[in-house]
């Protein structure tokens, strides 16, 4: 055990109810099973990668601890079976060696591979896993659902440049995949990547009294994603393709789960895919990790135009995650909960919202009905009901209530020294907040000592209490994200938080598919505004390897301690024309090499006066990864 032991408040908010909500979906889990793994996967170098085995203690028929969530420990049971499973015959999936599913889908020849998974060791693992059960078939086809990494990053375990390049593997994708796989975090990456780990927990022990699951999957692998781009986009619903001779029917669903998104039908199969937009647990309206806010209505309305053009010639449903469904009737059925919670958060979020409700009371007013209550798959086991309806206020009227109190708030340093004061003293406000911890008071005592660790975060007997109360917290979360954010917090205020590091490295495949615009984006947002007071530049581009096309002649300027960029032309005005490769300029964003080295080699051409070069170049804030979030 690594944790404290549950409360007695926390025991009896914890207390087995025996409630099964639906007890087909330990058949589901169960069904078609054929062989698992029998290690951990590691990479090629030995680095550790995902290992289901760490999952072991999550076997059925334990009764719960009094540490986990009751409704959460059965659905973290449920993910933790692992293996290669057949859906029907023609379609097997691999589920449990990442957070994401990979399905195999027959066709004349080879393998159509939907999601391969998130990291290349965890996709060749499937890949082999299905290769020993079903013998050897080349993979001539890679979908991707959508734009989230989970979902392409392992592509390279599965099929490599070279086939795709030379035609013997295709890479279908919904329209705009690319741009938005890159776009989605490019700005906030180094914040979003920080926070992603409280909502994951990736680094928590698995254990009872730490991590146990993440809603959508037992974990996350750890390992940078791969990227091919896509040779075939879909670009309109119902639009019709023959893949080796498996017939598909593609739904475009937009700004929904992700930015780009579709699902799919095999009519020979009677097998609908539904990507990401249903799962077996109520998903992220935003994630804790930050990201900007899904269209819930838009969303709702598509899983209804799924059921209009799917539901009744398909008897199998399958997704990216968790399990499959079987039956015309219960893919229905299913199909039209999973519509009408969205439906359902948003509509109501808004009525509330419409009266005057602010996003906090929304959150307390707001419970989930009886009927999606009785189900594993609408419950919230990955997003949060009490998250979810504030995304909606989020999305249609911001962060803010409204209630001019709150217009200019003052930071949480300021106001925690003063409600210090104001409890008469440290001590004061910690015997309290002891007493209210006493009496099981946990969120009232999650902000009471929050102000007392951001006035001194030296003062161990607030540190402590504080990790004691988030602790109780993640325990009775029925959330996996509320519980590993919970859990998360108590550990760095225990440990403190992990050391400041160089800048996280992006994934170099990730960055190889940035376009010129998007890396002078990223560059953008670390200048130094401090230190370009005055100062303006002008830099003219030319990309050899980018000739014939758009992204051949760019503008850089600074200008009014902001950057901004032109496409396409030149500006008369420029201080000094960069001549270089687009390949040597993301190499360089990689941190792969540096200007200085590139110019001295004469791989770079300057003509001109390089000082302008500098202006911009010179004046960059290195962004160090490990930002401390529950302190200041
Ligand atoms: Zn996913």
């Amino acid at each position: 055990m690594v944790g404290k032991p549950a409360t007695p408040h926390t025991k009896r908010a914890n207390e087995p109810d025996d409630r099964v909500f639906d007890p087909l979906d330990l058949e589901r889990v169960r069904r078609g099973y054929i062989g698992s793994l029998e290690s951990a996967i590691v990479d090629p170098e030995g680095r550790f990668v995902y290992d289901a085995g760490r999952y072991e203690f999550l076997r059925d028929g334990r009764t719960p601890p009094d540490t986990v969530n009751p409704h959460l420990w059965r659905h973290a049971t449920l993910n933790a079976h692992h293996g290669l499973f057949e859906v029907c015959d023609g379609v097997w999936q691999v589920r449990g060696y990442d957070i994401s599913n990979v399905t195999f889908i027959r066709s004349a020849t080879g393998w159509i591979v939907v999601d391969p998974l998130t990291t290349t060791a965890t996709a060749r693992a499937a890949y082999e896993l299905i290769t020993r059960h079903l013998g050897h078939r080349p993979v001539i086809s890679v979908i991707y659902t959508h734009s989230h990494a989970d979902h392409f990053g392992g592509v390279l375990g599965v099929t490599s440049e070279e086939d795709v390049r030379e035609g013997r593997c295709s890479v279908i994708a919904p329209e705009g995949f690319l741009a938005e796989t890159i776009g989605e975090n490019i700005i906030a990456g180094p914040a979003m990547a920080r926070r992603a780990i409280y909502q994951f927990g990736p680094f928590l022990e698995a254990d009872p009294t730490g991590h146990v699951d993440c809603g959508l999957g037992n974990s996350t692998p750890i390992g940078p994603p791969g990227l091919i781009a896509p040779t075939i986009e879909i670009r309109r619903t119902g639009e019709e393709m023959v893949v080796d001779g498996v017939r598909i029917v593609f739904q475009l669903t937009p700004e929904t789960e992700a930015p780009a998104e579709m699902n799919f039908h095999f009519p020979d199969f009677g097998a609908l895919c539904m990507a990401e937009n249903c799962s077996h647990t109520m998903h992220n309206l935003v994630p804790i990790r930050g990201a900007l806010v899904r269209n819930a209505l838009r969303w709702s309305k598509y899983i209804n135009e799924a059921i209009e053009l799917f539901a009744d010639s398909s008897p199998i449903l399958f997704t990216s995650h968790n399990w499959p469904r079987w039956g015309a009737s219960d893919v229905r059925e299913y199909l039209v909960l999973q519509r009408d919670l969205y439906r359902y958060i948003h509509d109501q979020a808004m009525r509330h919202a419409n009266k005057g409700l602010v996003a906090t009371e929304i959150a307390e007013v707001m419970e989930l009905p009886p009927e999606f209550l009785a189900q594993e798959h609408t419950r919230g086991f990955y997003g949060d009901l009490v998250h979810n309806v504030k995304a909606v206020y989020q999305r249609y009227l911001s962060w803010y209530d409204a209630n001019p109190a709150n217009l200019h708030k003052l930071p949480p340093t300021e106001v925690g020294k003063r409600y210090v004061e104001l409890a008469g003293g440290m001590d004061a406000l910690l015997d309290r907040a002891q007493r209210a911890f006493d009496a099981g008071d946990y969120r009232w005592v999650a902000e009471l000592v929050n102000h007392a660790v951001f006035a001194d975060p030296a003062n161990q007997r607030a540190r402590t209490l504080q990790a004691d109360t988030l602790e109780q917290l993640g325990y009775q979360s029925e959330s996996s994200t509320f519980r590993n954010a919970y859990l998360m917090g108590a550990k760095e205020l225990r440990e403190g938080p992990p050391k400041l590091t160089q800048g996280a490295r992006r994934a170099r495949s990730m960055i190889r598919a940035m376009t010129i615009e998007q890396v002078f984006d990223t560059i953008a947002v670390r200048v130094k505004a401090e230190s370009v007071g005055g100062v303006s530049a002008i830099v003219n581009w030319t990309f050899t390897d980018m000739a014939g096309t758009p992204d051949e002649r760019w503008v850089l300027g600074l200008s009014n301690r902001a950057l901004y960029s032109t496409q396409g032309r030149h500006d008369s005005g420029a201080a000094v024309k960069v001549t270089m490769t687009r390949a040597l300029l993301l190499a360089i964003v990689s941190q792969d090499t540096t200007f200085v080295d590139e110019i001295g080699k004469g791989s770079i051409t300057l003509d001109g006066d390089g000082a302008a070069l500098l202006a911009i170049f010179g004046n960059l804030d290195e962004i160090a990864a490990g930002f401390a979030i529950v302190e200041p």
